[in-house]
């Protein structure tokens, strides 16, 4: 077997990943917006309901949280899931959602839509073969210190498990600077873009930490081929408990939104 043997078969064929009545391809562009956390049902159904009135389909929401302090909030766990469920089916939205372990992998994929594989767990691989058992899609981050090679492998992993439906997120990776929280990796869409036909979205808000540069990165991320973007939005930014420094308000988002239909078109 090659080191990529699947992704690699899938060379060439656009990879068009269908979910409700939605699709995830390279050929159109997908917006994913909503609270690193969710906190409440009202909220969470105040921020989707504002997202779908400006168009966008796909809400996020974590409800199991990886905090790098035991001490901070690690999320609603269950009850999130039941929220973000009634929130998706009354108002028909797609939900995103992180999954920790792979025992969750079941519960969750009943609850959610999209299942997410954050930066923390792109290396853990009894997850990644869980999540090949079930047919939901998969966003897969890239792990924070991962090459673009162990990223695929990863990737490889869930499709070779038997889910094809995998979409790529480069979410920054570590290097020594510290102005932002991590470093985006603009080649890095690119490259996997040669190397795989997946699709491959951009996660500004975790690659910054910046409220202040997600405008900036997201245009740049669109310019380099990004598929399409996940941004932290909140309708009150600053009083989020979770990455409140990163998230943006629904009218920046507005705005990103209508300068990439822009760069969407002439690239
Ligand atoms: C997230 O998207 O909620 C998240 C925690 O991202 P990452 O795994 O990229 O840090
Ligand atoms: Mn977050």
């Amino acid at each position: 077997m090659e080191y990529f043997d699947n992704i690699k078969k899938q060379a060439g064929k656009p990879v068009q990943i269908n979910i409700k009545n939605r699709k995830i391809t390279r050929d159109n562009f997908t917006c994913i917006a909503g609270p690193c956390t969710i906190e409440n049902y009202e909220d969470l159904f105040k921020i989707a309901t504002n997202l779908k009135k400006i168009g966008i389909e796909f809400f996020r929401g974590g409800t199991y949280k990886m905090r790098t302090s035991p001490y901070d909030f690690q999320g609603l766990k269950e009850q999130g899931l039941k929220y973000i469920y009634k929130v998706s089916n009354e108002l028909e939205m797609i939900s995103v959602s992180e999954v920790i372990c792979a025992q969750d992998v079941n519960l969750m994929s009943q609850y959610v839509d999209i299942l997410q594989v954050g930066t923390r767990n792109m290396y853990n691989y009894s997850l990644l073969r869980e999540l090949g058992k079930i047919s939901n899609p998969v966003i897969l981050k890239r792990g924070m210190s991962s090459t673009i090679k162990e990223w695929l492998l990863a990737a490889e992993h869930i499709i070779e498990a038997g889910n094809p439906n995998v979409i790529l997120c480069e979410r920054g990776i570590r290097t020594f600077e510290n102005y932002t929280r991590y470093t985006l990796d603009i080649s890095a869409i690119q490259a996997v873009k040669n190397l795989s036909n997946l699709p491959v979205i951009v996660d500004p808000s975790h690659s910054s930490g910046r409220r202040d540069m997600i405008e900036s990165l997201s245009l740049a991320a669109v310019a380099a081929g990004a598929d399409g973007l996940l941004i932290e939005t909140h309708f009150s930014p600053d009083e989020t408990i979770c990455d409140s420094k990163q998230t943006i308000d629904l009218e920046m988002l507005e705005k990103i939104l209508s300068k990439t239909k822009n760069i969407v078109k002439v690239r």
